[in-house]
């Protein structure tokens, strides 16, 4: 679904994604996991294009995204087909950044109704059924300073859904989170998974990322030091001491 190849992106001198090349296949459930400062959020705004990247490509269901090749030159895609890429992919924040002014059923209409031109009744029927999926169908009319961290996550990934995305990112959907609310958010995320969502998951739960993930990738420095299915990645890979001293410092 999505090939990255040789992405780079640099704040200043420091490169905080080094070369990274990845392909994720539809269906795909992908997690990464590593140390603070590691270019993990840098690599998710990269893949959603709120980072242009300085080289690298990145190809979306088959199509060139967000650059397009000019001559032997790497160039801008026009804001349009940009922002139409976007609308494909959702993303998930630690902080929920639901519209406070809003009603959580308006919180998930309004992308639909105002960037894809749906009806209203037709962008009501999708955010009930969005809501349904995470458990937040009886909270339609509530505001979001009435709820919980749990329930304000949720609505943020129903809202991401309305807008029918081929891709789902995740950073660090949990770690804003009480540890007892932690549970119905990645339940949420485990209902998409069996769904069939492709997925791209920050985190440092080794729980979920054993029973959910397709592929774990350790990254440091910009680049992937380890990447493998949990079952090797638990195993083998972790045979790497900086992997292995990670891996001991958050359980
Ligand atoms: P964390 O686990 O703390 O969220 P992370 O792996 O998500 O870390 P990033 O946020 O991607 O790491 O940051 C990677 C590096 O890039 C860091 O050194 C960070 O300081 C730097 N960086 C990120 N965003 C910017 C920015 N807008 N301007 C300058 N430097 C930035
Ligand atoms: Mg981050």
């Amino acid at each position: 679904l999505i090939e990255l190849e040789n992405v780079v992106k640099s704040f200043g001198e420091h490169r905080a994604v080094d070369n990274v090349s990845l392909s994720i296949r539809k269906g795909e459930k992908v997690v990464i996991i590593g140390p603070s400062g590691s270019g993990k959020s840098t690599l998710l705004r990269t893949i959603n294009c709120l980072e242009p990247m300085d080289s690298g490509t990145m190809r979306f269901a088959g199509k060139p995204a967000g650059y397009v090749q000019r001559g032997s030159e790497l160039v801008p895609d026009k804001p349009r087909n940009i922002c139409a890429l976007r609308t494909r992919i959702g993303m998930v924040f630690q902080q929920f950044n639901l519209f406070p002014h809003m009603s959580v059923e308006q919180n998930v209409m309004e992308g639909p109704v105002t960037v894809l031109g749906e009806s209203k009744a037709n962008a009501r029927a999708t955010a009930m059924d969005m809501l349904g999926k995470v458990g937040m169908a009886e909270f339609a009319d509530r505001y979001p300073a009435s709820l919980s961290g749990g329930q304000k996550q949720r609505v943020a990934i129903a809202r991401a859904l309305a807008m029918k995305p081929d891709l789902m990112l995740f950073d660090e959907p949990t770690s804003a989170l009480d540890p007892e609310l932690v549970g119905e958010v990645f339940d949420a995320i485990k209902q998409l998974a069996v769904d069939g969502m492709t997925m791209v998951i920050v985190t440092h739960n080794m729980g979920f990322a054993r029973e959910v993930a397709d592929t774990v990738i350790f990254m440091e420095n910009g680049s992937f030091l380890a990447k493998g299915s949990p079952g090797d990645f638990f195993q083998r890979q972790c045979e790497d001491p900086r992997v292995q001293s990670f891996i001991d410092k958050i359980f």
